[in-house]
């Protein structure tokens, strides 16, 4: 189905609907990450459907810091989430924007709440406050601090403001209804006092809006038509709308909610991903076996991919667990059509062909891409000795094995035909060396005595190509849901995530590849150079056969 015939997800269909009504001259929307870690795959649905909605629909969409919370929140993830964002290929509106840079206008709303009786300070401790909410089928009981009068709540909100109390001494909560059914009206929290620098604000405040008091005020005040979250708030909503109905807000945002993507195989809680670097589990938030952006990046999926995969996983009300084999299947799909090809020896066992000339070399030429003019073709050295895949050669196989058998042929991709003739074992009897010749006049062309080869295998020239180290990653957990239920995520990592193969014998073009810049190498899969390490090192993206495929068709 193409883009175009794709009917409208039940977001599409609203906004569509609203500009046709003339609700909005525009839609906004915003992604309103919070500063506590790298983003995520289940970010990038959310940034693909926010920023997407926009582009859509001729509107734009915000970046927003939800930066509320200074006690988690740091600098280096503000940036590395513009980094993603941008890399993934959106296009904020204007200024980055910072919920903290609303602290002042919030503090104003607060004291506009207290004012009009609707808002209190109130004493309880946590524990005691957890005691007096009430239970899903219980109601709340009222605070004893419940029926300060204005001007005591004036007194003691300016007093947590100016610092005069210890962290967790006092809360500003909204006054709505401790017996309401919705746990999230019974007189919500508003303000806390957190003695604590913030990334953005410095040490200029000491009392913090909550998530429910600043999220619906910070979309009013950027005039965010449609807030769009996942449906974990859908309880919140009421509360949402209680806000925005008693405080002059300069706009009326209206929250809705879709179901969060999650993946098979993968955590996607920033909470459980930071513990994986903290305790190096991982080797960062960027280690290419991570669901980060930043490690998807760095394992070489391309933005279009991932893309791609946010689009085809669709935008539901209902949770569901989407396999990660589509994720695979998407990024499969981009390379087989985009990526250069080039051949890359994982595990080298040296050919020498004893009939070519000692002193004779060539350059052969071969495709960048079977099927695409515009990748340019390459140049292949070749020479008396090369490396094939130890997996490549076997003294005695059965008819299966389609590669070189002693005494058979083989056909060297974009290269000759060869014929082994015989081999060298060292003392524990592990092959070393396998001799062969070359059959004459076989350069793209059968061989003229009739004995055609059954299989292809790729290689290197050994006097003309560049030793590199490839990492073969494989998923971080071998539990579909490590984090279900009360499993403890960490007992499911998969022990052989890592592969790490240091002898590898690459075509000498790769010497000049770069980081994100992906190749296939023939009959191995995807890779790309990495860009962490200042010698050649590939990652391996993802291997050629693709099981989701197989899974669709059936
Ligand atoms: P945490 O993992 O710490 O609970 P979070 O995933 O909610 O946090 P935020 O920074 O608050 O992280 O998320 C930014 C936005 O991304 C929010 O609007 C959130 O709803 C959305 N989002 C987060 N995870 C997913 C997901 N798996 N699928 C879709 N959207 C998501
Ligand atoms: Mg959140």
């Amino acid at each position: 189905m193409t883009a175009e015939s794709k009917p409208l997800h039940f977001l599409q269909q609203l906004v569509k609907a609203d500009l046709e009504a003339g609700k909005y001259p525009k839609i906004v929307t915003r992604f309103p990450p919070e500063p506590n870690g790298f983003l995520h795959i289940g970010h990038a649905k959310s940034i693909w459907l926010n920023f997407g909605l926009a582009e859509q629909f001729g509107g734009v969409c915000n970046l927003r810091f939800d930066d509320t919370n200074p006690a988690k929140e740091d600098q280096l993830y503000v940036d590395a989430i513009k980094h993603d964002v941008s890399w993934l290929g959106f296009k904020w509106a204007g200024e980055i924007k910072y919920a903290s840079s609303y602290f002042q206008q919030l503090y104003e709303w607060a004291l506009h709440l207290i004012r009009e009786g609707d808002a209190y300070v109130c004493d309880l401790s946590a524990e005691e406050a957890r005691e007096y909410r009430g239970t899903l089928t219980e109601p709340g009981k009222n605070s004893p601090y419940r029926e300060r009068t204005i001007e005591e709540n004036m007194v003691l909100f300016e007093k947590m403001r100016a610092g005069e109390f210890d962290d967790g001494a006092s809360v500003l909560r909204a006054k709505i209804d401790m017996s309401h059914g919705n746990i999230n009206m019974r007189d919500p929290i508003l303000y806390r006092i957190r003695k604590q620098s913030h990334h953005q604000t410095g040490d200029t405040w000491c009392i913090y809006p909550t998530y429910d008091f600043a999220h619906g005020q910070e979309d009013a005040i950027e005039g965010v038509t449609h807030s769009i979250c996942t449906l974990e708030f859908a309880d919140h909503r009421p509360l949402y709308d209680w806000l925005i109905e008693k405080l002059p807000v300069p706009s009326v945002p209206r929250q809705y909610e879709f179901a969060r993507m999650n993946v098979n195989y993968t955590v996607t809680s920033k909470r459980k991903l930071k513990q994986l670097v903290d305790e190096g589990h991982v080797d960062g938030w960027d280690d290419p076996r991570m669901p980060t952006l930043a490690g998807l990046r760095r394992a070489g999926y391309t933005p279009e991919s991932i893309r791609k995969f946010c689009d085809m996983t669709g935008v539901t009300k209902a949770n569901n667990l989407v396999d990660v084999a589509m994720l695979e299947h998407a990024i499969r799909d981009d390379l087989d059509k985009n990526a250069p090809r080039a051949m890359c020896v994982l595990h080298p066992l040296k050919v020498v062909l004893t009939n070519y000339p000692e002193e004779k070399t060539e350059l052969l030429e071969a495709p960048g891409h079977p099927n695409r003019e515009d990748i340019a073709a390459r140049s292949l050295p070749f020479g008396r000795e090369i490396y094939i895949d130890q997996d490549d050669f076997r003294v005695e196989a059965n008819k299966k094995y389609k590669r070189l058998v002693l005494g058979k042929r083989v056909r060297l991709r974009n290269a000759y035909v060869i014929e082994a003739h015989d081999y060298l074992q060292n003392d524990s009897g592990e092959i070393i060396e396998v001799h062969a010749t070359v059959v004459e006049n076989t350069l793209g062309k059968n061989p003229e005595d009739g004995n055609k080869p059954k299989g292809v295998i790729h290689w290197v020239a050994a006097h003309d190509c560049v030793d590199c180290e490839v990492r073969l990653y494989d998923r971080l957990f071998n539990d579909p849901q490590p984090d279900a239920g009360d499993k403890n995520f960490l007992d499911a990592l998969n022990s052989e995530s890592l592969t790490i193969l240091k002898n590898c014998k690459a075509e000498l073009g790769l010497q000049k590849s770069k980081p994100t810049e992906p190749y296939q190498f023939e009959r191995e899969g995807y890779f790309c150079l990495d860009s962490q390490a200042n010698t050649l090192v590939f990652n391996r993206t993802i291997g050629l056969r693709d099981s989701w495929a197989k899974i669709k068709d059936t």
